[in-house]
């Protein structure tokens, strides 16, 4: 099916058709509904990635298809039950939408496939903008600036960090991957500065932007593996899909500040395919190491090394609080055996790692 409407659908906040609350467009996960004004033909956008539930077509003859507005995905059902029921006072001017049976050589996005250089990596509304973005926030780089950090530069340490960039469309930037930094900041000051607990909640915040950031920096890699599915999923979900796993632990250096440790695992020697088994992506913000683990195939990893109780797991997120900062720290050597630890069924090399114990102490 394809519908068009004259202008993609730009608004901030909307009153869900289903509950009446509001919907805010850059937090909540919502879905766009289309439909006749009696009800008689509904479309929910998108309640998956790239997937649209519609009743079938064609649409009723002599009635004309608008865009309604939208719903929080949990009041769908409530939504539907209303507009088909005529309880919900819709307004007097409603942009038009033209729905036509699809044509028979309709190709679909491909969503098994990583996003390719200039596509947004998060949605293909390839009628939006798109401009070139910093994969690290500038309020992150002002932060370790502000704290004397640097990076290694062909084995020199300087004082500027360079940071890689990635087309990102102007409305997935402005909108939720904007607030999705503004929610996250706290929280990551406060594990570069505290002693302190993460809680649950807290937990899934830095999980899910461990998980932004992970596509980015593999969308923007020389050889991007990570289909296009997980970012349209993160987009929508406003959470890592329940696929991935990811892990935090600890880490200290201030002469390499961002190290970034992708590493693939690939099937089992011998095995009739190449196919890469899953995508292993470690990076290091200043005090916090992230580790975001995206399964191209079913099945999870067996039990990990956690260098005495020093990585823990946040996505699926766990019931108990973190005690931060964890017991022992990573550095940018010892942070290249945990960005190993899932092994790759290749043949294993033993890593010498010596960690160092946390200071526990609260800041001066
Ligand atoms: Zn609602
Ligand atoms: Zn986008």
């Amino acid at each position: 099916m394809v519908a068009q409407g004259p202008v993609p659908f730009t608004w901030r906040r909307a009153t869900c058709l289903g509950c009446g609350e509001v919907v805010r467009r850059a937090r909540d996960e919502w879905i766009e509904m289309t439909g006749t004004r009696s009800g008689s033909w509904l479309m929910a956008t998108e309640t998956e990635a790239e997937r649209s539930f519609a009743d079938p077509l064609p649409v009723p003859p002599g009635e004309e298809v608008f865009q309604l507005g939208a719903v929080h995905r949990r009041c769908l059902r409530q939504a539907y039950v209303r507009l088909r029921a005529q309880q919900v006072v819709l307004p007097d001017s409603l942009p038009v939408v033209f729905v036509d049976e699809p044509p028979a050589n309709e190709s679909f996005p491909r969503l098994h496939l990583p996003p390719r250089r200039g596509e947004c990596p998060f949605c293909s509304r390839n009628y939006v903008s798109m401009s070139e973005e910093d994969i690290y926030p500038l309020w992150l780089i002002r932060e370790l600036q502000s704290r004397g950090a640097g990076t290694i530069r062909d084995g020199r340490w300087v004082a500027r960090i360079s940071l890689p960039t990635i087309p990102v469309c102007i409305d997935c930037n402005n909108t939720w991957m904007s607030t999705m930094e503004q929610d996250v900041k706290p929280q990551l000051i406060s594990l570069f500065d505290n002693v302190t607990l993460v809680d649950r909640f807290n937990q899934v915040r830095l999980a899910t932007w461990a998980t932004k950031i992970a596509l980015l920096l593999d969308a923007a890699g020389p050889n991007p593996l990570i289909p296009r599915g997980f970012g349209h999923d993160l987009r929508i979900r406003k959470q890592p899909h329940r696929g991935i796993w990811v892990w935090m632990a600890t880490y200290s250096d201030v002469a390499d500040v961002l190290p970034v440790h992708p590493w693939l695992i690939l099937p089992p020697a011998g095995g009739d395919s190449d196919e890469v088994h899953a995508v292993c992506i470690t990076f290091s913000v200043f005090r916090v190491a992230f580790q975001v683990l995206i399964p191209l195939v079913g099945g999870g990893p067996a039990e990990l090394e956690t260098f005495g109780n020093s990585v823990v797991q946040i996505w699926p997120p766990g019931p108990d609080d973190i005690d931060w900062p964890l017991p022992y720290f990573f550095d940018r050597e010892s942070i290249v055996a945990f960005s190993r630890r899932i092994y790759d069924n290749r043949e294993s090399v033993p890593l010498h790692v010596a960690l160092t114990a946390s200071v526990r102490q609260a800041p001066q």
